[in-house]
């Protein structure tokens, strides 16, 4: 996990998860948590605190196997939601 964290304040790209991948997000495997998807502890680990209760991890990259933070914002699930439906509208408009 500090690898991972570590490369992310090297790159500005696309970080892919390296281990498992669960629905196309990585994925934590521990015994101690029930397994915990990987983006969200990354960008926990950079925002230095955890993500609020009821907020999702957004990927600005839409890449759902990076796990660079820098690709990554904390919000609400409508932001997400919004934020799917925007780009959507884009890539049809460009269709
Ligand atoms: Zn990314």
């Amino acid at each position: 996990m500090e690898e991972a964290m570590d490369a992310s304040l090297h790159t500005d790209d696309c970080l892919e998860w390296p281990h498992f991948l669960k629905n196309g997000y990585g994925q934590l495997k521990s015994s101690v948590h029930s397994s915990r998807k990987a983006h969200r502890v990354l960008l926990e680990l950079y925002l230095g605190r955890s993500i609020a209760e009821g907020k999702v991890v957004m990927h600005i990259c839409d890449n759902k196997s990076c796990i660079n933070p820098r690709h990554l914002k904390e919000g609400t699930q409508a932001e997400n939601v919004r934020d799917y439906l925007e780009k959507r509208h884009d890539n049809m408009e460009r269709a």
